[in-house]
């Protein structure tokens, strides 16, 4: 876990806003969901069996010995709250979008920490291809607002339910056969899980793959033609894509569509998504199909240039008791105003007053001390050219957003 320290907050500023103004022009609204939710919550989406919830939950008991967690993902929550709060009755579609923190406990390295923040969409309600076409593009306009380089997706389709199923048995087959060359987790994976192999880590597992047989050659033709017309959407929307038969992702809900956005270069997706048509069902509501990704915010900020220069801002070095609460007044003012201006109230001398303006980076220092009380006046020092002029009291909010304007 990490903190984002003030330097850093303008870019994340910068991503944030990028991706609400692009969700709100495809006409999606945010919800908020709490941080801990029950584990079962979890269990019952992403799969007892996923990593992420048999390795990687922070899971303990509350009080009074409820099993409760901390969210690693955001879509459970979406679907928990879609359905609790009666949207799931409502027939038409809904696009929802969710910002905020999740927790795994993973292996820390780059881009993979054990707080991490996602940026996420659920469009609930739709089946047609095109929906999961239009999240897609969505995703790709928000790669190229945020001037990602030559970003690319992976797209497969693990198919409908029953499809799912019989390519699982057929991976299952396959896999039983070169046992002996599995990892641990990949032998314990053929029972509970075949479909995970494809997603293994570990470089034995990963070359078996290659060989494995690959679900486009067993889809009932439904899933042939949502994967063709899904297709088609982001190709006439010029989405740069490549297939990739044996994606699958780490989370049980996935039907038919699943994607993952990648810029050359970088081994870690950057955002990752698909079609979950049986989630709504499984947690209790209604057959409401659906379709969603999720964005990794770290992997964006780490991958993305972003330098602002900072706004200028003033710094008031008072000198006296007499000038100090004058000052006191006149520092509020100025930020009323929007102003930005900062003070060191326990600093006596000038000296030292203009050796912390220049630390903080202020652009100028006003400096008001008896003589300038006296005159009705205060200073203003330039700190780049070192050059004083004199303002009067009775105008200086005109005279510093004057300054500004330079
Ligand atoms: P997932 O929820 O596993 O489908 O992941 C969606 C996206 O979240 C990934 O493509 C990453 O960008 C990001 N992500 C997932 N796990 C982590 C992690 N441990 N640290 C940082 N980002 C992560």
């Amino acid at each position: 876990m990490h903190d984002i320290l003030p330097g850093e907050v303008s870019k994340w500023y910068f991503i944030e806003r990028v991706l609400t103004e692009t969700v709100n022009i495809y006409g999606y609204k945010e919800i908020r969901t709490p941080i801990v939710e029950s584990r079962s919550l979890f269990e019952r989406s992403i799969g007892s069996e996923s990593d992420i919830v048999s390795k990687e939950i922070y899971a303990f008991k509350d009080r009074k010995g409820r099993d409760i967690a901390l969210r690693p993902e955001g879509t459970a929550s979406v679907v928990r709250a879609f359905i609790e709060s009666g949207m799931s009755t409502e027939k038409r579609v809904f696009r929802l979008y969710y910002y905020g923190p999740m927790f795994r406990y993973d292996r820390p390295q780059k881009g993979r920490y054990r707080q991490f923040y996602q940026f996420g969409v659920e469009l609930l309600g739709g089946k047609d291809p095109f929906f999961d076409g239009e999240v897609v593009v969505m995703l790709h306009t928000i790669a190229k607002k945020l001037k990602i380089p030559k970003p690319y997706f992976l797209v497969n389709t693990l198919g409908c339910p029953q499809c799912k199923e019989r390519y699982s048995g057929i991976i299952k087959d396959y896999f039983s056969k070169k046992v002996d060359h599995l990892c641990n987790d990949c032998k314990k994976r053929i029972t509970s899980a075949p479909l995970r192999i494809l997603d293994c880590k570990n470089s034995g597992c990963k070359k078996m793959v290659s060989d494995a047989p690959v679900i486009s050659d067993l889809l009932c033709n439904d899933c042939q033609e949502h994967f063709k017309k899904f297709e088609e959407y982001i190709k006439v929307n010029n989405v740069p894509y490549k297939i990739d038969f044996h994606l699958v992702r780490g989370l049980d809900y996935y039907t038919r569509t699943v994607f993952e956005l990648y810029v050359e270069g970088e081994e870690n997706a950057l955002a990752a998504g698909g079609r979950y048509d049986t989630l709504v069902q499984q947690l209790g509501g209604p057959d409401i199909p659906a379709v969603g990704f999720a964005i990794g915010m770290e992997r964006i900020v780490n991958l993305i240039e972003y330098n602002t220069p900072a706004k200028p801002f003033f710094y008031l070095a008072c000198i006296g008791e007499i000038a100090k609460l004058k000052g006191a007044a006149i520092i509020n003012k100025l930020r009323e105003e929007g102003i930005i201006i900062e003070t060191d109230y326990e600093i006596e001398s000038l000296r030292a007053h203009l050796k912390t303006a220049n630390k903080t980076g202020a652009r100028w220092c006003i400096i008001i001390g008896e003589d300038e009380i006296k005159k009705n006046e205060m200073i203003v020092k330039d700190m780049l050219t070192g050059k004083q002029l004199d303002i009067s009291l009775d105008d200086y909010i005109n005279k510093t957003k004057e300054l500004l304007k330079c």
